[in-house]
């Protein structure tokens, strides 16, 4: 990850948020290449999940709504995450990512100890255990340790164990509920009226909105709505880089179907949908896995949720979430609005309020993805044969923020340089495409494998010479072959879609 975080910075995909003022946790910044991938893996969702789709339309809704909204949705009741401070470090942990142990030794406690929430947890907890067997030396056996979460933990087992931040127990307090929407006031006046929420999520938007859809969209059963937007949280801990973050962006789609259409089967369709996206757009089938929510975790709405998780290098972790939510939150903002939120069914000729399949993402987790899946250091031989090291970004084209580098091999040639520019114009009306007439040719190629660029193209003597060609080079095979203009917008056009 530091690798992944360096070159993200060096390369200007993403920067800290007010670096400047010494950064503000949880927020960060997009630079040119970051924001350029980030519009592209919002343009590939758009486009396959709305614009290719005959029964989806996408909305645009506003990020602060009626605070009722969120009355209705749950949130302000219960958008929660359990808190535990240490009173005397005053740091903060979300108490099911603070774990602990007792330690207990020839079958007796003698202690306890406490990890953060890592990889290797319970290696950290054991590890931890023997030190503290050491320290205060306890003859015996030590067992093997069982992890909890605090969230686990008796009122007089929380008074032993260790604070994470100073190592000694007594000053973590139990866990209580930590609302975590921001809270903002709206007009001039700051009293208990005023108050009103940065949306956590952009799916009430599509609830809040459903029946101007039906009113105006010319939607029929089952169709989706489908929006792309930022959403805000104050996570206690916001951690590995931009993967949980306060300020974060959307990708969500409700998808409505009849109160007696088969969900499970619909379900199972939209996590196949969703993982076959996500292979369209360059992530390995192999870091991907589903982990379904047993159901004595759901809540009491919910029929059935699926994550599809991904294997970053910090552990496997959810990436995409699809719900089966049933009518749930329809039938929430139909009882707080007294708006009617039941459809007539021309098919059946029934009323009745719609159940709902939902599949929500966050684009920094898929852009995290793709970098993580796609980061690679390899040993190449360069033309004299020696071998050096080449980093390379293998992001699929359809989400690289460059997509072909034009080279001209000698910038003294006024042919030749005008040959290049003139492929540039006419490439950067359709294409994110980049021009680079410094240094040796070998090191703009590796220049452009950092940032992902799928193809470079080097304009050289003989384009100008003989029969306009010029020579087409693979990012990942470093392979390199003659090609024609014409030839060169034909590949663009089956791989940039
Ligand atoms: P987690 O359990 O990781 O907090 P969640 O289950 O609360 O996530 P959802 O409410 O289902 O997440 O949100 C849908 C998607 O939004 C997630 O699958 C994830 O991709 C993204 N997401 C949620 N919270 C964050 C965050 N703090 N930073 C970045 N992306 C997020």
């Amino acid at each position: 990850m530091e690798t992944l975080v360096a070159l993200c910075k060096r390369r200007g995909f993403i920067f800290q948020s007010s670096e400047i003022y010494g950064g503000i946790n949880g927020f960060f910044d997009f630079g040119p290449l970051g924001a350029e991938l980030k519009k592209n893996i919002r343009d590939c969702w758009w486009n396959d999940m709305v614009r290719r789709r005959d029964d989806i339309v996408g909305i645009e809704t506003s990020i602060i709504m009626h605070p009722k909204v969120w009355e209705a949705s749950g949130h302000v009741a219960g958008f929660t995450d359990p808190l535990v401070d240490c009173r005397v470090s005053k740091q903060r942990y979300r108490a099911d990512q603070l774990f602990f142990a007792a330690v207990v030794v020839d079958g007796k406690t003698v202690g306890y100890v406490s990890a953060l929430e890592s990889e290797r947890t319970v290696e950290a907890l054991q590890e931890a255990a023997e030190v503290f067997k050491r320290k205060k030396a306890v003859q015996g056996k030590l067992e093997a340790v069982q992890a909890r979460d605090m969230t686990e933990a008796r009122p007089d087992e929380i008074a032993l164990i260790p604070s994470p931040a100073t190592g000694e127990p007594g000053s973590l307090t139990p866990p209580r509920s930590f609302n975590m929407m921001f809270q903002t006031n709206v007009g001039a006046m700051t009293d208990a009226a005023s108050v009103a929420y940065l949306r956590p999520e952009t799916a009430q938007g599509m609830f809040a909105d459903f029946k101007s859809v039906v009113d105006t969209g010319r939607v029929k059963l089952p169709f989706g709505i489908a929006q792309i937007g930022k959403s805000f949280r104050n996570e206690i801990t916001p951690r590995n880089f931009i993967f949980r973050s306060r300020e974060f962006e959307q990708m969500e789609m409700e998808y409505f179907i009849h109160e007696d259409a088969d969900w499970a089967k619909c379900h199972r369709e939209w996590i196949n949908w969703c993982k076959d996206w996500l292979v369209s757009i360059g992530l390995p089938e192999s870091h991907l896995s589903e982990y379904n929510h047993p159901k004595e975790k759901l809540a009491f709405y919910s029929r059935g949720t699926t994550d599809i998780m991904f294997r970053y290098p910090f552990g496997v972790q959810e990436l995409w979430g699809i719900a089966a939510r049933g009518d749930y939150d329809l039938k929430q903002h139909e009882k707080h609005s007294g708006v009617p939120q039941a459809i007539f069914d021309e098919a059946t000729k029934k009323k009745f309020v719609p159940h709902v399949i939902e599949p929500a993402v966050g684009v920094d987790r898929i852009f995290l993805a793709a970098l993580c899946a796609g980061y690679a250091e390899e040993d190449v031989k360069d033309d004299k044969g020696n071998v050096e090291k080449r980093t390379v970004l293998r992001l699929s084209p359809r989400i690289a923020p460059v997509k072909v580098a034009i080279l001209p091999l000698v910038k003294n040639k006024p042919d030749l340089v005008a040959r290049a520019e003139e492929l540039h114009s006419r490439l950067k009306r359709k294409y994110a495409v980049f021009y680079d007439e410094s240094g040796a040719i070998g090191r703009r190629y590796r220049r452009q494998d950092e940032i992902g660029t799928p193809w470079c193209v080097t304009i050289d003597f003989e384009t100008i010479e003989k029969d306009g060609s010029f020579t087409l080079r693979e990012r990942d095979s470093m392979k390199q072959r003659r090609i024609q203009e014409a030839e060169l917008f034909a590949l663009l056009e089956e791989k940039v879609y």
